[in-house]
């Protein structure tokens, strides 16, 4: 058993750092402020040929596995670009795989080279309002009329759908009544984003401003008959085998989060002095600070193994789970610490830790909840009754 990262990744990290050092807190701060999608950061990791990490060689990207793409974000949120830079490529790390493992070779020619080269942003449409994480029952209607479907329905916290070219859309081809099973009648389709035909309000959040989140309303929108991936009826299946990858991916950018947050908390109380010595030199400060590292290294433990399970073709549903749950919680934690370290200031914008903290909730919340994650490892783990 080896767990040093391998001189490649280290060359991925290395990098991914220097590039990140061009974007620093003052940027990242603004970009907080005044929103505005951080497109200087995502041509950079674009120019960098690094979008493609995982995309297969013969499309332009590198072909790597998604343990490499872990390392990659968790660098680049530790970097201090947090949730706001690693959700600005998340997508096009990750997002496509449904295309490279289900897509016709026409289609991986045609739509994976621009994600790649980052000529193309595309979204993810999932969640629906009155669906939840209940993903079988959701209602946006796609129906086959001769070459083309028409969707119509609605999406929520549909995230960079403001500067998306692309939609990657899970809808509703077979009505639930006539399907044996909820989980059938699903369509996946990755096509152009026609503003002409879908209506997109972004949601005023808590955190993350650069990286906007929306409702998205269809109205008649169409899809050629040649954007659908895979077979009709089976856009649930293709969708699943997309999300260990992605609970991985943000395992780690909780992980670079919790990180920088504990790097600062732990900087500020070597240099803050209240009754006449550091407060790093008080205990109460100290071991706080101390669970938060052990909670981290465990937590990226986790996000390791949970990577090279998936790397090695093997089932790996309790462990991506158990990253994303353990890195969520970790990442939060340690945020929340570092608010508290820096007292009064931490509560000032000019020490970076209280936009941490807001951006620590969204791993807890998304791609699922920590509940959904103690469920399935209680169901899948330990054998207990389904719950939900
Ligand atoms: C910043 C942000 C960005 C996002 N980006 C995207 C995106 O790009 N694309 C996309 O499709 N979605 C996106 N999402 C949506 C996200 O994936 C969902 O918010 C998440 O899956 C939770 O779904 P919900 O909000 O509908 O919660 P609900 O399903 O309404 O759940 C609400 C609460 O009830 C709990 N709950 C529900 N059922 C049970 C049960 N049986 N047992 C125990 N507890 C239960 C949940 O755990 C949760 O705490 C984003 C969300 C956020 C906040």
């Amino acid at each position: 058993m080896d767990f040093a990262l391998d001189a490649n990744q280290e060359s991925i990290r290395d990098t991914i750092e220097k590039i990140c050092s061009r974007f620093d807190d003052a940027y990242w701060l603004k970009k907080d402020k005044e929103g505005g999608f951080p497109i200087e950061f995502h041509k950079a990791i674009a120019d960098a040929g690094y979008l493609g990490i995982c995309i297969p060689e013969e499309y332009g990207g590198s072909g790597l596995g998604i343990t490499d793409a872990a390392i990659m974000m968790r660098a680049i949120s530790e970097s201090g670009a947090g949730m706001s830079g690693a959700s600005a490529v998340h997508m096009n790390v990750f997002g496509l795989n449904p295309v490279v493992v289900f897509g016709t070779p026409e289609q991986c020619e045609r739509m994976l080279p621009p994600i790649v080269d980052g000529t193309e942003k595309s979204c993810f449409a999932v969640t629906e309002p009155n669906t939840g994480l209940n993903t079988t029952q959701l209602k946006t209607r796609a129906v086959r009329k001769g070459d083309r479907y028409i969707v119509n329905g609605q999406k929520v916290w549909i995230s960079t759908a403001q500067v998306a070219e692309k939609i990657l859309l899970l809808a509703r081809t077979t009505p639930l009544d006539d399907v044996k099973s909820p989980t059938h009648g699903l369509s996946l389709f990755y096509t152009d984003f026609d503003r002409s035909k879908i209506t997109v309000h972004e949601i005023e959040k808590l955190g993350r401003k650069a990286v906007d989140s929306n409702e998205l309303f269809f109205a008649d929108f169409e899809i050629p008959v040649e954007d659908r991936i895979g077979e009709e009826g089976h856009g649930f299946e293709y969708i699943l085998h997309g999300m260990n990858p992605e609970r991985i991916l943000i395992a780690a950018e909780a992980v670079g989060l919790g990180k920088v947050a504990l790097k600062r908390a732990a900087d500020y109380a070597k240099v803050r002095n209240v009754f006449n010595r550091p407060i790093g030199q008080n205990q109460a400060i100290q071991h706080p600070l101390a669970k938060n590292w052990m909670e981290l290294e465990a937590a990226w433990l986790m996000v390791l193994s949970a990577g090279w399970q998936y790397d090695q073709g093997l089932p790996c549903g309790p462990a991506a789970n158990s990253a994303k749950y353990l890195a969520g919680e970790a990442g939060y934690h340690a945020c929340e610490q570092a608010v508290m370290t820096h007292g009064g200031f931490g509560y000032a914008k000019e020490y970076h830790v209280e936009r941490y903290l807001r951006e620590s909730l969204i791993p807890r919340i998304a791609p699922i909840s920590r509940e959904l994650i103690l469920s399935f490892i209680a169901e899948k783990a330990l054998g207990l009754p389904k719950s939900y």
